[in-house]
């Protein structure tokens, strides 16, 4: 059997090696267009960052090491140009000779990943200017900053990589700039768990804009237009212009708007392709013709959840893929794959942000009802020393308690919480099963009581009705005439900022105080994470009182998301001029 496999990172690489160990006598060819196979495209920003100082160390195979010990031909250099499907070739272009030439194959896999999205914005091929995807473009940024020492990058795009530049860059010393035409970064979680990114990028100075985009990149002409107004001594080579009118300068601009995937290769051979722009498979991740296979950010797959055809660009699902796809191209097709329940992670700065599943935005346009949560606990328990709180936003069915997602912020211990609620998610698990998960509990590492066991507490409480939740864009600038806000905490806590119009009732005296709520109006209690507030509901609850609210989340994820996201004109003179947090006072003079 001849095997050739179109791609030779993630997807196309591992299919190649588990195709060796199932069929020891298979021709297997890889024709990859670029110049490394199977290199490691995660830790690309951290090589840029210097946390990888090494550069080989990004490259986990190598075409002789796949020679020698798999005895796979590994063609680089080689881009797939065509695929005949009657003929079963495919033709190959060699970059070095310009040579093309045909190459039969018994089955082919096509692994093409994804290609970043450029807009036609005026300017967007000025020097200076920088996707990120590949080792080529990663060594153009690395030897930009290194040799060119930039001042100011704008980072286009707030993802996974985008955040992921602006931390790197900001560790070389570089002032970063986000620019994102979403109101919020990190569009997989939702708005209220971004908010709490917004305000760690503030503590970290880097400056960002939401809601905006770029209308154009300019060159800056330093003899005709003088020096920066930002700075005398600095003569930055690219004027980027915002469409909200502002402009910004800098020395280099990161691209990291996003991908699509590389499909036009199988579109040209009239293979499947869904609205996505994804490649179409089957269960078997076979396309519709049975000879040719597809993997990774290419092909587009149902989400287990939604139903929804979606494109997941993820390593993970990338690599379970191949192993799947090389097994039923050897033994039949033998293997289904489940689809991708898309659990990220990602380090920004010193918290972590993790999801899995569908969030709040993707329910609601699928259409599907959900109940959601947010619960706030510390990562281990809270006498030992250094524990740190996390956030945890669930998404569930009220009815059946089914899980349909999670988001989770947070500094210590995010991943090993997240990928609990993804193994529920996975099996289509309940809140019931996030309640009874057993984990591993000494001081150190949790509570007898994981955050996980309390967020499924919590929503079990909701879905009994035992507790009834608010969300915070619910009583914001709410009526409140109708509604009464109580705020449970302590006085102090209180006089220290509560939500404007709140009555202060702490929790261990509203027994004696029920006389003080205004059983006319919904009554909204709060705390600072939503377990006091329990108590004080309970009570009034017991006390007759049923049109009673919990603030879900409690005071402290309203006011994350209900203080101003972005983080403006931080930049003065090459120094932290203000901030929010830092100055509130005038502008200094320029
Ligand atoms: P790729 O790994 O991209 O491989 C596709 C290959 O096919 C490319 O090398 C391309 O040159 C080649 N190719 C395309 N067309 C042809 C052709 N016609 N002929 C020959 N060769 C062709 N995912 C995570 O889960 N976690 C992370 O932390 C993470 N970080 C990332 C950071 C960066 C900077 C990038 C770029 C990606 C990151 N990803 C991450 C995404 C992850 O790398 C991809 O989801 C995964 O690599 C997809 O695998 P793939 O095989 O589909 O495509």
């Amino acid at each position: 059997m001849k095997y050739a496999i179109v791609g030779g990172v993630a997807g196309g690489a591992t299919t190649a090696a588990r195709l060796r160990r199932v069929d020891e006598h298979g021709e297997i060819i890889i024709f990859e267009r670029g110049e490394h196979i199977s290199y490691a495209n995660c830790g690309l920003p951290y090589y840029i960052g210097q946390t990888i100082p090494d550069r080989e160390d990004l490259f986990v195979q190598t075409p002789e090491k796949f020679k020698n010990t798999l005895n796979i031909d590994v063609r680089v250099r080689s881009e797939v140009i065509a695929i005949n499907r009657e003929a079963k070739t495919v033709a190959v272009r060699n970059a070095d000779s310009g040579e093309t030439y045909d190459e039969t194959y018994d089955k082919l896999v096509l692994s093409p990943g994804a290609e970043p999205v450029k807009p036609p914005i005026p300017g967007i091929n000025s020097p200076g200017i920088f996707p990120l995807r590949s080792v080529p473009e990663t060594d153009a940024i690395k030897e930009f900053v290194d040799e060119r020492k930039p001042k100011r990058a704008v980072i286009v795009g707030a993802g996974f990589i985008g955040l992921e530049m602006a931390e790197n860059l900001h560790e070389r010393g570089v002032f970063v700039t986000i620019v994102e035409m979403a109101q919020q970064v990190m569009n997989v979680v939702d708005y209220e768990m971004a908010a709490q990114v917004h305000q760690h990028l503030k503590t970290k100075k880097v400056e960002f804009y939401l809601s905006d985009g770029v209308a154009a990149f300019e060159q800056h002409n330093a003899e005709a237009e003088g020096r920066s107004p930002r700075r005398a001594d600095w003569v930055p080579p690219l004027r980027i212009k915002l469409k909200s009118g502002r402009t910004i300068d800098a020395d280099m601009v990161i691209l990291s708007i996003g991908v699509r995937p590389e499909s036009k290769l199988a579109r040209a051979a009239g293979l499947d392709v869904g609205e996505t722009g994804g490649i179409k498979v089957n269960e078997h991740l076979q396309t519709n013709d049975p000879d040719i296979y597809a993997v990774g950010d290419a092909i587009e797959f149902p989400n287990p959840i939604t139903g929804i055809p979606g494109i997941t660009y993820l390593a993970g699902p990338a690599n379970k893929q191949g192993r799947i796809c090389a097994d039923n191209l050897v033994l039949g097709n033998r293997k289904s794959y489940k689809g991708s329940i898309a659990t990220a992670i990602a380090k920004v700065f010193d918290i972590t942000v993790a999801s899995t599943g569908v969030s709040e935005k993707t329910l609601s346009k699928a259409g599907i009802k959900f109940a959601s949560t947010i619960t706030h606990s510390s990562n281990h328990a809270g006498y030992y020393p250094n524990a740190i709180p996390m956030s945890i936003k669930l998404l569930f069915d009220k009815e059946s308690g089914k899980v349909f997602g999670a988001q989770i912020v947070g500094y210590e211990g995010v991943d090993k919480r997240i990928d609990l609620i993804a193994s529920v998610v996975r099996r289509g698990g309940t809140v019931d099963d996030l309640m009874e998960i057993e984990h591993a509990y000494a001081p150190p590492y949790s509570s007898a009581k994981d955050p996980v066991n309390i967020a499924g507490f919590v929503a079990e409480n909701v879905m009994l009705g035992r507790s009834r939740h608010v969300h915070w864009h619910e009583i914001q600038g709410c009526d409140q005439s109708a509604i009464q806000l109580i705020d449970v905490r302590t006085p102090e806590e209180h006089a220290l900022g509560s939500i404007e119009g709140s009555i202060n009732i702490p929790h261990y005296e509203i027994r004696n105080r029920l006389d003080e709520v205004d059983d006319s109006r919904t009554n909204v209690v709060f705390c600072v994470a939503g377990q006091r507030a329990y108590l004080a509901e309970r009570v009034l609850r017991q006390n007759g009182f049923d049109d009673v609210y919990n603030l879900s989340g409690g005071y402290k994820t309203y006011e994350y998301a209900v203080q101003k996201q972005e983080n403006a004109d931080i930049f003065a003179l090459d120094v932290i001029g203000k901030d929010d947090n830092l100055y509130r006072g005038a502008e200094p003079a320029s």
